[in-house]
């Protein structure tokens, strides 16, 4: 039977989060009286994740587990589970139990009233050490002021979008991928709902700082060209110092100052712009290395296996 709801939870190790997300989310959606599945994409986990979600299907036919080959990232296994998924409205949940399942029945009601994106607002966080507040705040702003597309402030993956929003997003291949981005992008009707964030229910965060700051610059780049435009405008303010001082050195060394004597200040200046110039090669770089990966145009995820049944995007998108 065609679900009505289909649930996306990514999955990187996470043994001790599996059986209780499949218990609470199966609770939660039972309540509905609709039909629903569960895709769980295992992005490459080595602790046994795979296994309890194989075990899973074979329990309930509406757990469908998708494989990756490897671990290819969060936002790509999110991905490949929204191109699995068959039902009318899809909800994006992580596994680690830090978004409440029961959560979802008020991004239900908000669909059932006619919008098509319900995302999920944190207004609390419990358990999450300062220095994942701290930056996390600080990015959620910095996105907000330096994009055009209005990115919800302290908003996750945690929503629901419709099929509609679902089918538009996934004819979006970028490789470089900052779903929610994504889903504010696609437009029609979006509204949040404001929820208390919990701790990980076991385990510990699949994000350290390295892969943060990389999907840090994958939403900066996949979403504002104003790193690219620092760099003229750092420009424009050299060249204007310059314009000003070059005149009034010139005359105080004519009447007799030996202020910019010496070597001190030609080294400042020469540092001072070495170091801008090798700033904006490497932001060009880091547009021009995503370019290259979108160039070589390879698939966004290898399945190893896949669920048994095809999902209506991965039909739609061969
Ligand atoms: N995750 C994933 N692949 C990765 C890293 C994380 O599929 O390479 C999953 C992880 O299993 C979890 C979700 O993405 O379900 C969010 O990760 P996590 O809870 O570690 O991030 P945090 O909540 O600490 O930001
Ligand atoms: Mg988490």
């Amino acid at each position: 039977m065609k679900p009505t709801f289909s649930i996306v939870a990514p999955i990187f190790n996470e043994s001790g989060n599996i059986s209780e997300l499949y218990r609470r989310v199966k609770d939660v959606m039972d309540t509905t009286g609709e039909p629903w599945e569960l895709v769980l994409v295992d992005d490459g986990s080595t602790d046994g994740s795979t296994e309890m979600m194989r075990d899973l299907a074979k329990q309930d036919e509406r757990v469908r587990p998708v494989i990756f080959a490897r671990n290819f990232g969060h936002q790509i296994a999110v991905t490949a589970g929204l191109d699995y998924t068959r039902g009318d409205a899809i909800i994006i949940i992580d596994a680690d139990l830090q978004d409440p399942p029961e959560v979802m029945l008020d991004l239900i009601k908000k669909w059932r009233e006619g919008y098509e994106v319900a995302y999920a607002v944190r207004a609390e966080r419990e358990g999450e050490s300062w220095f994942k507040l701290v930056t996390a705040s600080l990015f959620y702003r910095l996105i907000y002021r330096i994009t055009d597309v209005k990115i919800p402030l302290d908003t996750g993956d945690f929503r629901l979008l419709d099929r509609k929003i679902v089918n538009v997003m996934n004819q979006m291949r970028e490789r470089h991928r900052f779903l929610r981005g994504m889903a504010a992008w696609v437009g029609f009707r979006q509204i949040g709902v404001p929820y208390k964030r919990a701790a990980r229910f076991s385990g510990e965060t699949k994000y350290p700082l390295k892969k943060m700051i990389k999907f840090a610059s994958d939403a900066i780049t996949g979403f504002s060209y104003f790193p690219l435009q620092l760099a003229t405008y750092v420009g424009f303010v050299a060249a204007g110092i310059a314009i000003v001082a070059i005149p009034v050195v010139a005359v105080m060394r004519i009447a007799g100052n030996s202020a910019f004597f010496g070597q001190a200040s030609t080294l400042i200046a020469v540092l001072f712009l070495g170091g801008v110039q090798l700033i904006s090669t490497g932001i060009l770089g880091e547009y021009l290395g995503r370019m290259y990966d979108q160039l070589k145009g390879r698939p966004l995820y290898i399945v190893r296996e896949e669920p048994e049944e095809e999902g209506i995007s991965k039909q739609v998108n061969r």
